[in-house]
């Protein structure tokens, strides 16, 4: 076992902090207010090489591993979750691809992304369903060896600016998990409607839409999953997304901390730098405890993926507890602020809104309870001896 990082590992994640601080962190507070999508410095992820992380060396791109990605998206997270949801999400666009895709599907489409500047959403969601992934209403009818879509996408994160969207539709909603398949759509094909920014809480630079589908028709060299195997491709790309999602959490905690650290230690109460205080040093060692162990949790759920391994269970522990500390952490630090806390003037109020949306999107944090509980009340191997009669 080994908990240390590769030198490269080490250049990496200064190039990612580097470029947090320096192009991320001096606009975060200016997206945030105008709710504007940065694509300026989404551009400038791709011209650094830090926008399609996961892509193969065989396709041009880094051929990073998720512990790499995760050391990326924890730097530029820790400095705005918004503007790091929109640059990884050229990662959950293409891991369908890369996972999925045929050799032609990846050198076309791979290879594009890297030699230009596009972008590739993701869209499994609509608007009566998220969770319940097998229950989606979106259609896929087949003609010949095209397919003709029809539906509404929501929630697509980058979606107005997106040049392909990696959708997920069923022959049949009757057929649940079994009649989802796959496809890349390009943005430009006729019928394709993208909706207007939809406001939120938080993470406001990041863009999210709707999509409309009328009579899409995708040709044959698009259809990313047959029917019957989309379903399987979602959950595995989730399996490899998720640990980002938990390294994103980490990111946003840990930047909670640190301006809480500072404040501790410049605020002044009953005569004292209340950093002095009992009470809040414990909330302090609260949030480095819970940050490390989230961080930990996530590398492990990245290491197995980079190991091949099925990851699904480590991503989901992963996601649930790293986005409930991202939560914890920043609702302590807005306690730790004091009124000042609930000002927009301090970036604790932003990194609050922001880290909400962690428990809730690619798998809300009750639906990775439901995968880990299935796996602990079902496959869980006991080391104890049953008490009385094993059951059944
Ligand atoms: C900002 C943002 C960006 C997003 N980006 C994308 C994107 O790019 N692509 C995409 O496809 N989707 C995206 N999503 C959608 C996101 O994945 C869904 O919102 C999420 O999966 C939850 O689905 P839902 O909103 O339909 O809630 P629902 O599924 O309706 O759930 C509502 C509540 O019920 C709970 N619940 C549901 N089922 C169960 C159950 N069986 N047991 C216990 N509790 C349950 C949920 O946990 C939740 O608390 C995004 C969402 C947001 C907010």
């Amino acid at each position: 076992m080994d908990f240390m990082l590769t030198e490269e590992q080490k250049v990496l994640q200064k190039k990612a902090r580097e470029f947090a601080i320096n192009e991320v962190l001096p606009v975060a507070r200016k997206y945030d207010e105008s709710e504007e999508f940065p694509l300026p410095v989404i551009k400038k992820a791709w011209e650094e090489k830090l926008l399609n992380l996961g892509i193969p060396k065989d396709y041009g791109g880094p051929g990073y591993g998720l512990i790499d990605s995760c050391l990326v998206v924890e730097e530029i997270s820790s400095a705005c979750p918004g503007m790091a949801t929109s640059i990884f999400d050229n990662n959950l666009g293409s891991e369908p691809i890369v996972i999925g895709g045929n050799e032609e599907q990846k050198q076309r489409i791979l290879t594009e992304l890297i030699n230009e500047f596009k972008l590739i959403a993701f869209a499994t969601s609509e608007p009566t369903m998220g969770s319940d992934v097998a229950g989606m209403q979106c259609r896929a009818l087949k003609d010949g060896e095209e397919y003709i879509l029809n539906g509404n996408k929501f929630w697509i994160t980058n979606g107005g600016y997106a040049d392909y969207i990696t959708v997920f539709a069923t022959i049949d909603p009757e057929k649940k998990h079994k009649g989802i398949a796959a496809f890349i759509v390009d943005t430009k094909s006729e019928g394709v409607k993208l909706g207007k920014h939809i406001p939120k809480l938080g993470q406001r630079s990041s863009n999210t839409v709707s999509v409309g589908l009328k009579d899409v028709r995708i040709p044959k060299e698009n259809v990313l999953a047959k029917p019957g195997r989309g379903f399987v491709l979602a959950m595995q790309t989730f399996a490899h997304t998720r640990p980002a999602i938990g390294a994103f959490a980490v990111g946003c905690a840990r930047s909670a901390m640190e301006y809480s650290i500072d404040y501790a230690q410049k605020r002044e109460a009953f005569g004292r730098q209340i950093g002095n205080y009992q009470v809040i040093q414990e909330k302090i060692a609260n949030m480095y405890k819970d940050i490390e162990a989230a961080r930990l949790l996530t590398y492990k759920a990245a290491w197995e993926a980079d190991q091949g391994m099925d990851n699904n269970l480590s991503s989901s522990i992963a996601k649930a507890f790293a986005s409930d500390v991202a939560m914890n952490v920043t609702t302590e630090a807005i306690q730790i602020f004091g009124g000042y806390g609930y000002l927009r003037t301090y970036p604790v109020e932003k990194l609050f809104r922001d880290s909400k949306l962690y428990q809730i999107y690619e798998g809300t944090s009750e639906i990775q309870r439901i995968v880990i509980s299935r796996f602990v009340m079902k496959r869980y191997e006991h080391a104890m001896p049953f008490l009385g009669k094993k059951r059944n």
